[in-house]
Order: C-alpha cells, then structure tokens, then sequence
C-alpha cells in the first residue's frame, strides 16, 4: 500500500488573515493549482477534513487560551497576539479547521488508510498552549502530537524545515521524551522568533532529544544537504513510530520575509529521505504539513515537490 493522501478543500483557504496579509487566503489555491498540473490530484487520495472538536484542542491548549480566541472570533477585528496575528469573525472555526484536517490525516496513516500525507494549510508551529503568535491560532502539530500520545505512541519525530524557528512545537515538548524534535531554520539573530540555537537540545528526561540547526541567512542547498544528515542520524537514533514534518517553503529563495535561499530540492529530499526512514522502520508514517511560504511560486513548488517525495 503506497498511498498519499493531501487535502485540496476550500473550508482550509478560510485561514487566512486577509488579501495583502502574507498569510493570505489565496495560498491554497496556489498549491492546489500546480498540484493539478502536475498530475498529483490523480495519483494521490484527497480526504475531506473533519473540525477538531473543543476537548482535541484542550489536549494542548489551556481553555483560557481557547475562550480568548472563541471571544475575538465572535467580535473580530484587533490582533490575538502583539501585532501579528489579526482577529476576525469566524476564526476560531477556521484554526480549528486547520486542526482538524492534520487530525483527519494523522488518522488516516494510523489507521492505515493513507501511508503518508499532506496538509497544505497546517504546520502552525508558533502557537503556544497559552497564546497565539506569527500568524498561528492553534497549534495543529501540537494537538496531533498529544492525540498521538494518547493513542499509545511512545516516540513521535517532529522536524521542521521552515525558516522560522518551531519554537511552539519545541518550547511546549522541551521536557517531554516522547518527542523526537529536529529543526532546521535561520539563525535566530537573524529571523523572528529568535530562538533555536543549538545548545537547546532539551531538557530533563528529553536531555538531548531535540536538535536545533540555526542557518546563517543566505544558506542555500549545499548548506542544506550538509546540516541534513544530521536530522536522519537523530531520527535513526530514536526509531520514532511516527514521522511530522513540518515543510515551510519561507526557506526558499526569493521568500518576501525571511533570507535563507534554499530551492524545493531540498523540499522535496527531505520528504523522500523520511519517507524512506519511516519504510526502514517498517511503518512507513509521514505527514507533512506546509507551514510557512509567503511567495506564492515557492510555495505550489517546494509543497508539491514535498508530495511528490511522499510516494
Ligand atoms: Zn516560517
């Protein structure tokens, strides 16, 4: 069974902060336009996402946090965060939509529906359990990882190519061993969150669990294929029973916010080489999520070479 499953509906286009936001609605469209064109929409299985429900969100959020977002998203307007992340009506629903889809896929590849998958609008990596930031409401890879947890998983690999920092996913999980964390990103004195350096690798019982890869701005492929070997020699070394990979086309080149020069290569390489890691450990389970990528061409490009590494 080889199958890769990728959510292409529109309810996932409603994250969106608005035309002129960098994280704009039309980001779906881009995806699902060269994923046509490239004939995936024929290869891969689309799955319609279910909402995640209030008691799934509470698994990694405090319900303070969630009646905060509930009460903006009823008034709109104003930011959920210091200035970058906007209310509007309605966006309770649509972060718990983005949820909602990663959980539909995570139980697509446990069930054993779907070997790998996909969700375009998803890998929020910035929401804390306590607060939203960078464009993020809700912490879909967060929640994902704590429905992993309770299903039984004992070692769940979370790595990060995005050029921003997964300081959301890592800060929350730092003392916790069942994650296995991996993060490739411009150097934090650089780019927002600035944090990530390398001396953070855990903390407690995870003492050197998570590694974390600042890139000087400018990094490109040869860069990348140099630091790569490094996440797959951490991952081997903790055989996880389930790969997430949070794949941000931001660290591709010519990306309007940050200044790592990276080409969807490198996508799509780190796709192929956990794909092949997840085999080798003989369950094969990835799920990509998109991430950042603020330029639109980077985005359909580096995403859909994503998917195309998946098969
Ligand atoms: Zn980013």
């Amino acid at each position: 069974m080889s199958e890769v499953a990728v959510i292409v509906s529109e309810r996932l286009a409603r994250y969106g902060f608005g035309d002129g936001h960098p994280f704009g609605p039309d980001r779906l469209a881009a995806f699902v336009r060269e994923f046509e064109a490239r004939g995936l929409a024929r290869r891969a299985r689309t799955l319609e996402p279910r909402l995640a429900s209030d008691q799934e969100l509470r698994t990694f959020h405090s319900a303070e946090y969630l009646e905060f977002v509930r009460r903006a998203s009823q008034n709109g307007g104003g930011f959920l965060d210091a200035g970058d992340t906007p209310a509007f009506r309605g966006v309770y629903e649509a972060a718990a939509q983005v949820v909602g889809a990663t959980l539909t896929c995570t139980e697509a590849i446990m069930r054993g529906d779907a070997r790998r998958a996909f969700v375009p609008i998803a890998g929020l990596h910035h929401a804390a359990r306590e607060r939203a930031a960078g464009f993020c409401v809700f912490n879909d890879c967060g929640v994902a990882i704590e429905q992993l947890k309770l299903q039984g998983l004992k070692r769940i690999a979370y790595v990060d190519i995005d050029a921003h920092h997964g300081d959301g996913v890592f800060y929350a999980f730092e003392e916790d061993p069942a994650v296995v964390f991996a993060d490739l990103h411009e150097d934090g004195r650089y780019l927002y969150p600035g944090t990530g350096a390398a001396s953070e690798t855990g903390r407690g019982a995870a003492q050197g669990m998570k590694l974390n890869v600042p890139l000087p701005p400018g990094a490109d492929d040869e860069v990348f294929a140099r630091v790569w070997p490094q996440v797959l020699a951490h991952l081997t070394k903790f055989e996880p029973e389930f790969i997430m990979l949070q794949c941000g086309a931001d660290s591709i080149e010519g990306d309007p916010i940050t200044h790592l020069r990276l080409t969807p290569r490198s996508h799509g390489r780190a796709a192929r080489d956990l794909a092949a890691l997840a085999d080798r450990l003989d369950h094969g389970r990835v799920l990509a999520l998109g991430g950042g990528g603020y330029n639109r061409t980077n985005l359909a490009q580096a995403w859909n070479a994503v998917v195309e590494g998946l098969f």
